[in-house]
């Protein structure tokens, strides 16, 4: 059966609101977003003729602050996805101590078949048919299918209808146009130094830990650089076409090498292949999922030998497969704490935006692992405290209450 983000994500919520006694009409408005815009784009393709794509924007509560956060263009984007993400997004985002809401959206389109001057088009019509509020109201971000370029656009797009200087309108802009350093490895960078957090817990020792990777994209390529670099072995790594095996470790800047020069990791010389389901079972002491959703099944977890699991990719475990790796000991570092990274360095762009006063890269590096580390740290606690292993269940709560007291200060419940 076909992953349902949005079901296992309110079943999640739900659960958290129990354990934590979250009041019952706060939760009764959590369960579904605050506001959504579904429109379509009419787009002149190079060869004159015309197409309409279908755009969302969920923007999930703004109980703590604005919404905020990604514009995904991918095929089989729907509302639904829009929404399980924006939900999480609320989560990551008070889970996190940040002053901002869930916000999600995008556009069902294949940015590989478009031309560079068709996608250019297409993701500044939707700023125009979108027309965010500003700053103080809803601020677009990247998500898959959208980049440094594509926020480019946007944020130039917003700036030319208002006629206002506004870089905090959208995030994952580049510095030169009020962005912030260290865009790129936040996330990845933040997957490590969460999962050290843990592993500093549970006295897990780092050096020669055998870790296997799913994805080696953005995310997955700079986590698998991070490992390496701390004394980590990573022995395994998988992407969409192609895996790569050893038991001695890969080395990581000639992998990177390789698929720069060959566009896949495919015969990847001193190296065997592996696949997804060999790669998620494989003997390892660290598995990190850095690429798709729900590929973490019961019956994966059942096989799962590795002694920790850190999430980097979105909700890659379903509910069912989580509770089968807490009962059977395994450390789940989950995906709202663990690749948050990038929601952290968004609130510290936001406030270098808005007051065009940008900071150093040792600044923004220091910034994002104290936060991260607190993040994780406060979900064990409040997981301990409610006499529970998940510490995914840990950040919910914590990310509930500060939402729930935002709400019932402002009298909405
Ligand atoms: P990316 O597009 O840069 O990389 C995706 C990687 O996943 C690629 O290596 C690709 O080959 C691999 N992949 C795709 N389908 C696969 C399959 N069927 N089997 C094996 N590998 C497959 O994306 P990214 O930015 O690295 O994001 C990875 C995950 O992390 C996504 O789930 C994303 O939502 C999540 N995430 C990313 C960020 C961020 O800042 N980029 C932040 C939070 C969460």
């Amino acid at each position: 059966m076909a992953y349902d983000f949005l079901e296992q994500s309110t079943r999640l919520m739900k659960q958290a609101a129990e354990i934590g006694e979250i009041n019952p009409d706060v939760v009764e408005l959590l369960s579904g977003p605050g506001r959504l815009i579904a429109f379509r784009i009419p787009l002149k393709m190079d060869d004159g003729s015309s197409r309409v794509f279908d755009a969302y924007r969920v923007c999930h509560t703004d109980a703590l602050g604005p919404t905020r956060d990604g514009t995904r263009i991918s095929p089989d984007l729907n509302l639904d996805e829009c929404k399980a993400l924006a939900l999480v997004m609320s989560i990551k985002h008070a889970a996190g101590r940040i002053p901002a809401g869930g916000g999600k959206g995008g556009i069902a389109a294949d940015p590989g078949k478009l031309s560079k001057q068709e996608f250019e088009r297409l993701c500044r019509a939707y700023i125009r048919y979108l027309r965010p509020s500003g700053p103080d109201c809803d601020v677009p971000g990247a998500d898959v299918g959208t980049d440094m370029q594509s926020m480019a656009w946007m944020l130039d797009e917003y700036e030319q209808i208002t006629g206002h200087h506004a870089p905090a309108a959208v995030n994952d802009k580049p510095p030169i146009l009020g962005g912030t350093l260290g865009g790129y490895e936040a996330t990845g960078l933040g997957v490590f130094e969460v999962f050290e957090a843990a592993a500093e817990q549970i006295d897990f020792k780092l050096e020669g830990a055998r870790v296997a990777i799913q994805g080696f994209g953005q995310v997955g390529s700079v986590a698998a650089k991070a490992f390496q670099d701390a004394g980590c072995k990573v022995i395994a790594i998988r992407e969409i076409d192609a895996g790569v095996y050893s038991e001695d470790g890969l080395d990581i800047d000639k992998l990177l090498e390789y698929r720069e020069e060959n566009g896949s990791l495919e015969d990847f010389p001193d190296a065997d292949s592996i696949s997804n389901e060999d790669l998620l079972t494989c003997d390892c002491d660290v598995l990190v999922p850095a690429a798709l959703q729900g590929v973490i099944t019961k019956e994966v977890a059942e096989n799962v030998k590795a002694r920790m699991v850190v999430e980097a990719a979105n909700s890659p475990t379903t509910l069912e497969a989580d509770e089968i790796l807490l009962e059977r000991g395994v450390t789940v570092v989950p995906d709202v704490l663990a690749n948050a990274g990038s929601v952290h360095l968004c609130q510290m762009e936001r406030t270098q935006g808005l007051s065009d006063d940008y900071w150093g890269a040792e600044t923004i590096s220091e910034q994002r692992r104290r936060r991260l580390v607190h993040s994780y740290q406060k979900a064990a606690e409040i997981a301990e405290e409610h006499g529970i292993k998940s510490v995914r269940l840990g950040a919910w709560i914590h990310a509930l209450k500060r939402i729930e007291e935002a709400v019932l200060a402002r009298g909405w419940c």
